[in-house]
C-alpha cells in the first residue's frame, strides 16, 4: 500500500463534491478551491483533503511539501487525433502561401493526405509515434486523453489506429478512451462510390472493431463536403447497435444539422462549434449533450472561435479541448488552450478552468472517477510550480507551470 501526503498546498483547485456531474450556465463562473490545503492519496485514489490547520500524521508516508505550489485534478482532453504517421508542416507552407484548409483538401491533402501516409506506416511505428506524444501533453498536465481513429479510412488501416489506441490504453497511465470515426473523410477511392465506403464502415469495420473490443465511442464529421446528416445518422445508428455510444464533428465551417443529430441521438458531445445559428445553440440547450469546443484550432487555421460566452450565458455547459492532430491544431497543450480560451472566447479563468476538468471528464463519460478533487476519485492530479494565482496559467500564456503530475497515484515527472 502505498500513501502520498501533499501538504502547505497553497491553493487545492476544484474540489467538488462526488454528485458534481458537470457544471453550466452560471455554475462555471466558481470554480471551488481550499487554501492552505492538505491531500492524501492511497494507491491510485483521491483518499481525503483539508485545511493544513487539521493536516493528519505524516509518519511512514511519503510527504511532498507544496508550499506556493497549486493542486490541481489533471486536465482531461476529450478530442484529439494523436496517432498519425507524419506531421503536415508542408500545407502549414502552403496557407502562409494563401491557400484554404478546404483547397488544402481539394488538392489532395488535410485529412486524405494523413491518410495515405498513415497506410504506409507500421503498427509499432504508429505507437511509437503516439507514445512520445502521449507523454508531451503528460508534461503539460494532461492525465486522460480520448484518442481518435479517423486518418485510416480503409478496414485494415482503421483497424491499425485502433489497435495502437487499444495498446496505449494498455501501457500508459493517462486513462485512454477510444473513438472510431472512419467517417473522417471520404476516401478518394470512393469519391464516386459513397454508398460503398458507409457499407464499408458498417458492414466491415463495425464488426470487426466489436470482435477485438477496439472502441468506446463512434464520431462522424457530419459537414459540408464531408458527411450529410442523413449519411451521418446511419453510420451512427450501426455503431450504437454495437454498444458504441455517439459524438459528432460539426459546425465546424457551415451548420447543416449535426447539432440537432446529436440531440436526437443523446450524443456525448458536439464538438468544434465554430458555427452557430440561434436554432442550434436552442435545440442543445434543450439536452445533455457536451458542447466541446477547441480554441487552438481556430487560432491554427485562423477561423472564427466558437461563440463559449452565448452559450454560457443561454445556460449552457462547455467543454474545452485540444484537437491535437497534425492537420489543423499541431499542439497538444491544454494550458494553451486556456489561455487562448479567455482571450479570444472570454472565458474567465474559472470558466475555463472547469471546462478543461469536470466538464471534460463528462466529455469522455468519466466525471465520476476524473475531473475533480473528490473524495474516492482517481488520483490523477498536477502540482504546478510556485504561481500567485490560478489565474497565473492562462496569463502566462505560452509557458509550462506544471512542476509534476501524478497518475493513478504514482509520480511521473
Ligand atoms: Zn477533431
Amino acid at each position: 500500500m502505498s500513501k502520498i501526503l501533499i501538504k502547505n498546498i497553497k491553493e487545492l483547485v476544484q474540489v467538488l463534491s462526488a454528485d458534481v456531474k458537470l457544471l453550466k450556465g452560471t455554475e462555471m463562473s466558481n470554480l471551488s478551491t481550499i487554501t492552505g490545503a492538505w491531500l492524501l492519496l492511497e494507491n491510485d485514489t483521491i483518499i481525503d483533503f483539508g485545511e493544513m490547520n487539521n493536516c493528519p500524521d505524516d509518519n511512514e508516508i511519503e510527504v511532498i511539501d507544496a508550499t506556493g505550489k497549486m493542486v490541481f485534478p489533471a486536465w482531461c482532453d476529450s478530442h484529439t487525433h494523436i496517432v498519425f504517421a507524419k506531421s503536415r508542416e508542408e500545407e502549414f507552407v502552403d496557407r502562409i502561401n494563401g491557400l484554404t484548409y478546404q483547397e488544402i483538401a481539394a488538392k489532395g491533402g488535410g485529412i486524405l493526405n494523413s491518410a495515405k501516409k498513415l497506410e504506409n506506416a507500421s503498427e509499432e511505428e504508429l505507437y511509437t509515434g503516439a507514445l512520445k506524444r502521449v507523454n508531451e501533453i503528460q508534461l503539460t498536465g494532461t492525465g486522460a486523453v480520448e484518442i481518435k481513429s479517423g486518418y485510416g479510412l480503409t478496414v485494415e488501416a482503421e483497424l491499425k489506429m485502433l489497435r495502437v489506441i487499444k495498446r496505449l490504453k494498455q501501457t500508459c497511465d493517462i486513462t485512454v478512451k477510444a473513438n472510431f470515426l472512419g467517417a473522417h473523410a471520404i476516401p478518394v477511392k470512393y469519391k464516386d462510390n459513397r454508398r460503398g465506403y458507409i457499407d464499408l464502415i458498417i458492414n466491415e469495420m463495425l464488426p470487426r472493431i466489436k470482435e477485438e473490443g477496439l472502441a468506446d465511442f463512434i464520431d462522424v464529421f457530419c459537414e459540408t463536403n464531408y458527411y450529410t446528416p442523413e449519411e451521418a445518422s446511419e453510420i451512427i445508428d450501426a455503431g450504437k447497435k454495437i454498444g458504441l455510444i455517439p459524438k459528432f464533428h460539426t459546425n465546424q465551417f457551415t451548420s447543416i444539422g449535426g447539432i440537432q443529430l446529436g440531440v436526437a441521438n443523446k450524443a456525448l458531445s458536439v464538438d468544434h462549434l465554430e458555427v452557430m445559428t440561434d436554432e442550434d445553440i436552442n435545440d442543445i440547450a434543450s439536452s445533455d449533450v457536451m458542447p466541446t469546443l477547441l480554441p487552438s484550432c481556430s487560432f491554427f487555421l485562423n477561423i472564427p472561435y466558437a461563440p463559449a460566452k452565448k452559450l454560457i450565458n443561454r445556460g449552457l455547459p462547455v467543454c474545452l479541448a485540444t484537437d491535437f492532430n497534425p492537420g489543423s491544431t499541431p499542439s497538444g497543450n491544454m494550458n494553451f488552450v486556456l489561455s487562448l480560451a479567455c482571450i479570444n472566447m472570454k472565458l474567465t479563468p474559472e470558466e475555463a478552468i472547469n471546462a478543461a476538468t469536470i466538464n471534460a471528464a463528462y466529455a469522455m463519460g468519466i466525471e465520476s472517477t476524473h475531473g475533480s478533487i473528490t473524495k474516492g476519485k482517481k488520483a490523477n492530479i498536477f502540482l504546478t510550480k510556485e504561481i500567485p494565482s490560478y489565474a497565473f496559467i492562462p496569463y502566462y500564456f505560452g509557458h509550462n507551470q506544471i512542476e509534476s503530475l501524478i497518475l493513478n497515484g504514482k509520480i511521473m515527472k
